[in-house]
């Protein structure tokens, strides 16, 4: 039986697993499908991780974060995960899709979220060079230039405002005329200058040229539009990776709230003791590599407690 299971390997998984082996918990496995690293490795530039300074992509960011847990004793399988089984003795099973299984005393979920994709022509092929679902992480880039923002829900508006402060003009791209979001922001977004709204709107297509995004084409209801912009954020969703919580009826092992994130206090336990969830699929997640880190650490230390508290009484 493992003392702790953790499941992802991104910057929450492998934080999670340094500090659980260093910590003295001797039998803990990391289950990651891919590569150990996470979303980010799909980053070309990251400037927001403290201490790390000059140009540098996500995957040179994580590349030693692997070696430095397995030092002290992590386990890694490159398996999916299909489900976390909560057992009747307070364990757990862990449903691995080579269709073997394994128990653990405690879990750690690290699985992360997925941005929706729109799905308009370019969209793909130009993601992370200027097509971006993370202001927080790309809008400086776009210090003093105009950008696109596509969305019409509580994200869209909160990050077209972050985005206005520091681009010198955001279109605000929906395909209705009204939106998902609080009244209050609707409001903030109307009386901010610099933010155009462009409603009834589709985005065609996305195009760019070896350095990136360069504009983009879009269905008004006046006719066809182009907007030249070097960057384009869509904010059109999130789907949260919560499926190895939930049983064959869909029903989760612990609390999720309306959109799935997973429901944690600040020790990062779920409503199931043992079980703690950490990183981009919990609620009020900042979707940040340090947050995510940070989030890793405290779950960590919450799993040996635990581990400590029920191999001790
Ligand atoms: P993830 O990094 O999503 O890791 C989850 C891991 O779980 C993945 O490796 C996945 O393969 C694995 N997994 C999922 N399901 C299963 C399963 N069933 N079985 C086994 N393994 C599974 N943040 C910043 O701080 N600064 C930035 O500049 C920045 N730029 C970004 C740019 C891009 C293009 C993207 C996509 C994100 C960016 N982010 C940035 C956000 C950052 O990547 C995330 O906040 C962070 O990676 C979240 O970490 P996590 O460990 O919670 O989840
Ligand atoms: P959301 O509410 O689902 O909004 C997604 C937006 O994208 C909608 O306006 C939708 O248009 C549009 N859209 C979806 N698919 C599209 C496509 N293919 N092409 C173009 N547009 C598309 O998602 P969210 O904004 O990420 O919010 C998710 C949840 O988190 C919501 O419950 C939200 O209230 C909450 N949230 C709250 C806060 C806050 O309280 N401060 C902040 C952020 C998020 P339609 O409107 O036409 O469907």
């Amino acid at each position: 039986m493992l003392d702790l299971a953790i499941i992802g390997g991104g910057p929450a998984g492998l934080t999670a697993g340094m500090y659980a082996t260093r910590g003295g918990l001797d039998n803990v496995t990391m289950f990651e499908m891919g590569m150990p690293g996470g979303q980010i490795t799909g980053s070309s530039e990251i400037e927001n991780y403290p201490g790390v300074t000059g140009e540098i992509t996500g995957m040179d960011l994580m590349a030693p974060w692997p070696e430095q847990c397995q030092r002290f004793g992590l386990k890694h399988e490159m398996v999916e995960v299909l489900r976390v089984e909560h057992k009747s003795d307070g364990n757990f099973t862990i449903h691995k899709g080579d269709g073997t299984s394994e128990d653990a005393m405690s879990v750690i979920v690290c699985t992360g979220s997925t941005p929706r994709r729109a799905g308009f022509k370019g969209e793909d092929e130009l993601f992370g060079k200027g097509v971006s679902t993370c202001a927080t992480c790309d809008g400086f880039f776009y210090k003093g230039k105009e950008v696109a923002v596509l969305g019409g829900g509580d994200t869209a508006m909160e990050e077209a405002l972050y985005l206005a402060k520091i681009c010198s003009k955001v279109y605000l791209i929906h395909r209705r005329d009204s939106f998902r979001s609080a009244p209050n922001t609707i409001e903030r977004v109307k009386n901010t200058e610099n933010i155009e709204l462009i409603l009834n709107t589709t985005i065609n297509e996305a195009f760019g040229d070896a350095m990136g995004v360069t504009g983009l084409s879009v269905k008004t209801p006046d006719g066809d539009r182009q907007i030249d912009v070097p960057g384009i954020f869509t904010f059109v969703g999130n789907n949260v990776n919560n499926q190895v919580l939930k049983d064959d009826k869909g029903i989760a092992i612990c609390e999720l709230n309306e959109q799935g994130q997973v429901i944690v206090d600040l020790s990062m336990k779920t409503s199931t003791p043992g079980l703690f969830a950490a990183g981009d699929l919990r609620i009020e997640a900042p979707k940040q590599v340090v947050c995510a880190a940070g989030d890793g650490a405290v779950a960590a230390l919450s799993a040996i407690a635990y581990v400590d508290e029920k191999l001790n009484t």
